[in-house]
């Protein structure tokens, strides 16, 4: 019976990972032809500023509507595309995008609303970037100020020296710098010092319910943001999903916030009627779950 057992288990093993393998195939092969197919669409985030709870900007996330697999997440396809040359053009496609959705926001709501936009590790690598970023800002008339271009953490201190080349040639676009997933990877606060970055998101995993329980953590945060603070870096927290982790976050200072408690990344035909009901009310957040760091 347990060599039976082992059989099948082996054979469901074996078809779940050529199921894996074809879709991986699928994904390769039908990669390359997305963006002429026009199978890619940006969702837009709200980022909600914690003093005036105005919506301050969104952040541009790319999906992919692949014909037979349905929509496909970044995370699934992104990698593919760095490993297979794929991801300067897709990544052109999004910043050319973003910052048309951008300013046609703006031009609907007269508010100077900010766009981020996510880059790749590749993309700072390659020396199309400082080119497609121009482009973007001079086809759309969007401000620069109001382009904000995310960065990992690892990304960054790959390659210092470079990293710290294109940064200088973004800024002197005007274009702001975030870094991406702060609190998950090196964390080495070092380099901060180093680049002239604008803005730090707080990863999702470090702010969240489970791991600020954990002994000491809470003040750990606290200590990033009133470091960033004293850097004159304002910090933005990613996946905020519940009252508690706003009010915690409020406590601490934090200057801005998205996450599913204000809204998922949203359809571009969504954007307009978000910004019309949220409109600056305040989320209902109960005075008494506030907590005092
Ligand atoms: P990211 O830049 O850190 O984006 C935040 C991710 O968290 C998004 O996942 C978003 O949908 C998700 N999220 C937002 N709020 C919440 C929340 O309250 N709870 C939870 N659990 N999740 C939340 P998404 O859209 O799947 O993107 C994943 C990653 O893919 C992004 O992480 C980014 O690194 C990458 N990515 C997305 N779009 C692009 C792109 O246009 N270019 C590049 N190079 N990378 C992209
Ligand atoms: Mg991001
Ligand atoms: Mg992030
Ligand atoms: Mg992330």
């Amino acid at each position: 019976r347990a060599k039976e057992a082992g059989r099948n288990s082996y054979r469901f093993f074996n078809q779940a990972m050529s199921e894996q393998m074809k879709g991986r195939m699928t994904i390769e092969n039908s990669l390359h032809r997305a963006l002429e197919r026009k199978e890619f669409e940006l969702h837009y985030q709200p980022r909600v500023n914690l003093s005036t709870l105005q919506v301050a900007g969104f952040e541009a996330l790319i999906r992919w509507n692949h014909p037979q697999l349905g929509r496909i997440a970044p995370l699934e396809f992104i990698p593919i595309a760095e490993e297979r040359g794929f991801i300067a053009e897709i990544g052109k496609w999004v910043l050319d995008e973003a910052c048309c959705q951008a300013q046609r926001i703006i031009d609907a709501t007269g508010k100077p609303i900010r766009i981020s936009v996510n880059l790749s590790a590749r993309q700072l690598a390659g020396e199309q970037l400082l080119d497609d970023v121009r482009n973007a800002l001079d086809r759309s008339g969007l401000r620069a100020d109001l382009l904000e271009l995310e960065l990992t953490e690892t990304a960054l201190v790959n390659d210092i020296d470079a990293s710290t080349r294109i940064f200088q040639a973004l800024k002197g676009l005007g274009v702001s710098l975030a870094v991406d997933d702060f609190g998950t990877g090196y964390s080495g606060l070092a380099y901060l010092g180093q680049f002239p970055i604008d803005v730090l998101k707080l990863d999702r995993s470090f702010v969240n319910q489970k791991n600020r329980d954990k002994t000491g953590n809470k003040r750990v945060i606290e200590a990033f943001i009133e470091m960033a603070h004293r850097l004159g870096i304002p910090v933005v927290a990613e996946g905020v999903e519940t009252a508690d982790t706003l009010a915690f976050l409020i406590a601490c200072r934090c200057d801005e916030a998205q996450g599913y408690y204000f809204a998922p990344p949203l359809p571009a035909q969504e954007v307009a009627g978000f910004l019309e009901r949220f409109s600056g009310d305040a989320p209902a957040i109960e005075p008494n779950t506030c907590i005092t760091p």
